[in-house]
């Protein structure tokens, strides 16, 4: 497994006070806002501890938790029910809260909204849209998107392509899989002058200066040790090709926070939470070398997973999470596998899992649990009406696997409580000299307003 470096570790937080000096206009010349999807506070804080007990100094913090300013959001769509992340994100786009399903339009499904994205590049800013997921996945496309569906990918790249905005990078364009009868994604992009870069020496090779560019490359997951780029990369090269005489405004999302929330995977979880963080590190870097003309907002559209934590500190974290090494899917293809060929016993696929997890001496009360997970996974019918990209999103709840993931959670005093998303306000953290703006108790759509005022020119 890829061992994490910690990156960006700044100075005393006396050194975060900001400056006095009156930007243009009164307003921020760098604007950034970073979401991590599906981040409670309780996944911060059990990623904080992680990385705390590797950390050489004792008090170490994530970046996002050595921001001055601090706030609580509330994330409920527009009915009061609990958000998704379309929802979420047109809120934390627009300021004005919406249902759930629905990008960049009120709740009456029609009457369109207009993003902080694109304020900003009236007001003569570039703008930046950085994601981990699929660039046209519903967090992202709330800044550049006005469709009543999330799943209306390929006209979410439409919209994306006729923004004119000036970075976008990603997983993927999930509206290729949708282009049947249609002009091809990929003769989209070029159709709108975007240089399509699609490979890591491509990547490398966009230097200041490069606009309307359009990364899709698959980061893959933290814990795993393919990611040839991270979220930190994408973010550090943004500010390299958006930084000019008027500024920017970049918005970063960790979103496969989410997706290991919907799979109760911890280990992967932290792993994605401190990778977001990393990219918050370099932001928050150059945040303090422009600290007059700089706002930094970090939030999250909702929890997922409903992570439960104990009061100790668990000894155990460390150890337990470093002995997974891959994204609980990883597991779920090979056991998807020997189920088909039928050429694993229960006890063989135990033996597997026990060692693929990592885990050391097993109670026989546990061991029962997890034998019969294995049974019920190995003589369930196979059929999955859900679609591969709902299975990607949202895990396929093999019951083998998810007994082993949460068997691992326990062993760190933390539980999952929901595969779903959950009511629980999240933690806004910002600096800079308008950070005040996001402190106390908040919602997501006071967010999105006091952003859309703050990139606005005068
Ligand atoms: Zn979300």
């Amino acid at each position: 497994m890829k061992r994490r470096q910690f990156i960006g570790v700044l100075g005393a937080a006396a050194t975060l006070a900001v400056g006095v000096r009156a930007a243009k206009n009164g307003k921020p010349k760098y604007v950034f806002l970073m979401i991590g999807d599906g981040m409670g506070v309780a996944q911060v804080r059990i990623a904080e501890r992680y990385a705390r007990m590797k950390a050489p100094a004792k008090d170490f913090r994530l970046a996002m938790n050595r921001l001055p300013v601090k706030g609580l959001t509330t994330t409920n769509d527009a009915s009061g029910a609990i958000t998704d992340s379309a929802a979420a994100g047109t809120a934390l786009a627009c300021g004005t809260k919406t249902l759930n399903g629905v990008l960049g339009l009120a709740k009456d499904k029609e009457t369109p909204l207009r993003s902080a994205a694109f304020d900003a590049k009236e007001a003569g800013k570039k703008i930046g849209i950085v994601s981990s997921v699929p660039i046209d996945h519903a967090t992202p496309a709330a800044f550049y998107a006005r469709v009543p569906a999330r799943a209306m990918y390929y006209e979410i790249d439409e919209f994306m392509l006729q923004s004119g905005f000036d970075y976008f990078a990603g997983e993927t364009m999930l509206g290729r899989g949708k282009a049947k009868d249609k002009v091809p994604v990929d003769r989209l992009v070029k159709n709108a002058g975007y240089r399509h870069v699609r490979d890591r020496a491509g990547f490398n090779a966009l230097k200041k200066g490069d606009s309307k560019v359009l990364v899709e490359y698959d980061l893959g997951y933290a814990i795993d040790t393919k990611a040839e780029l991270t979220l930190a990369d994408y973010t550090r090269k943004g500010i390299e090709l958006l930084d000019g005489e008027n500024g920017f405004f970049m918005m970063v999302e960790g979103g496969k926070i989410d997706w290991s929330g919907h799979a109760n995977d911890l280990a992967t979880n932290i792993h994605e939470t401190l990778a977001f963080d990393d990219a918050v590190a370099v932001v928050l870097e150059f945040c303090m070398r422009h600290p007059d003309e700089s706002l930094l907002v970090v939030t999250a559209d909702h929890e997922t997973g409903g992570l439960k934590l104990s009061p100790i500190r668990s000894p155990r974290l460390v150890p337990v999470i470093d002995a997974q090494h891959y994204q609980g899917a990883h597991f779920i293809d090979q056991i998807k596998k020997w189920k088909k060929t039928g050429t694993k016993t229960v006890e063989q696929v135990y033996d597997h899992l026990v060692e693929g997890f990592g885990l050391d001496e097993v109670a026989d009360i546990t061991k029962s649990t997890l034998l019969q997970a294995i049974e019920a996974t190995l003589s369930a019918d196979s059929t999955d009406a859900r679609s591969a990209e709902i299975q990607k999103m949202y895990g396929k709840k093999n019951a083998a696997v998810v007994a082993f993931l949460h068997e691992v959670a326990a062993r760190t005093g933390s539980r999952w409580t929901s595969f779903t998303h959950t009511a629980t306000p999240v933690q806004t953290t910002a600096y800079g000299r308008w950070a005040d703006r996001f402190a106390g108790e908040n919602d997501n759509a006071d967010i999105g307003k006091n952003l859309r005022d703050l990139v606005a020119s005068a």
